[in-house]
C-alpha cells in the first residue's frame, strides 16, 4: 500500500476521519495543520492567537505561517505519513513539492475524497465544532473551491490524483480508499 500520502478535500468531506483511522491501522503519521493550529490557538502562543481570528471566520490563515509550523515537522518526516488539510493553496503545494524533494520522500499518491456541497454543510452542521456555524460553513466552502480546489489539477497533471466518492457510511468509505492506494 502507498505510504506518503496527502488527503484532499472541502471541509467536512472527511479527511480528518479517514486520515485518522487509516494511520491507526497502518500505523502512519497523521499530519493535520488544522489540528497543529488548533494546539497554538488553545496554547494561546503568538502564532495561535494570529490564526485565531482568520479561522473563526472560515478563511485560510497566511501561507507563511502555516508553513512555519509544519516545516519543521516535514523534515522529519520517515516512515510513512498522511498529510490533512495541508497543503490548501499553490504556494503551499510549491513549498511542500521542495521539501519532499530535498529529504527525498516524493508523494506517492494524492487522494481527492469527494462531497457534494449540500451534503458537507449537513455534515458539518450535525458535527458542531465552534467553528461550523451555517455562514462559517458556506464560506470555509467558498474558500475550498477558490484557494484549494485548483490543487486537484495540480496533482491530476503529476499524475498523483485518485478520486474516491466520500459519501456513505465511515467504514464504506475507508473500504474505497483502501482500494484506491492499494
Ligand atoms: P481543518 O481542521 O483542516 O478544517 O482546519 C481548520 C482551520 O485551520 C481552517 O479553516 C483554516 O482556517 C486553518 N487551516 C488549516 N490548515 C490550513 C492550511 N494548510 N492553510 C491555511 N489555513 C489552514
Amino acid at each position: 500500500m502507498k505510504q506518503r500520502l496527502l488527503f484532499l478535500g472541502a471541509p467536512g468531506a472527511g479527511k480528518g476521519t479517514q486520515a485518522s483511522l487509516l494511520c491507526r491501522q497502518q500505523s502512519l503519521l497523521h499530519l493535520s495543520t488544522g489540528d497543529l493550529l488548533r494546539a497554538e490557538v488553545s496554547a494561546k502562543t503568538s502564532l495561535g492567537l494570529e490564526a485565531e481570528a482568520v479561522m473563526n471566520e472560515g478563511g485560510l490563515v497566511s501561507d507563511s505561517l502555516v508553513l512555519s509550523i509544519v516545516q519543521k515537522k516535514l523534515n522529519n518526516l520517515q516512515g510513512g505519513w498522511i498529510l490533512d488539510g495541508f497543503p490548501r493553496t499553490l504556494v503551499q503545494a510549491h513549498a511542500l513539492e521542495d521539501l519532499l524533494e530535498k529529504i527525498n520522500q516524493p508523494l506517492e499518491a494524492v487522494l481527492l475524497i469527494d462531497v457534494n456541497d449540500e451534503f458537507l454543510i449537513q455534515r458539518l452542521l450535525s458535527r458542531g465544532r465552534e467553528d461550523d456555524s451555517e455562514s462559517v460553513i458556506r464560506k470555509r466552502i467558498e474558500v475550498f473551491q477558490e484557494k484549494t480546489s485548483p490543487l486537484v489539477d495540480y496533482y491530476s497533471k503529476r499524475g498523483l490524483l485518485e478520486i474516491v466518492n466520500g459519501e456513505g457510511d465511515i467504514g464504506e468509505i475507508a473500504s474505497r480508499i483502501e482500494i484506491c492506494l492499494s
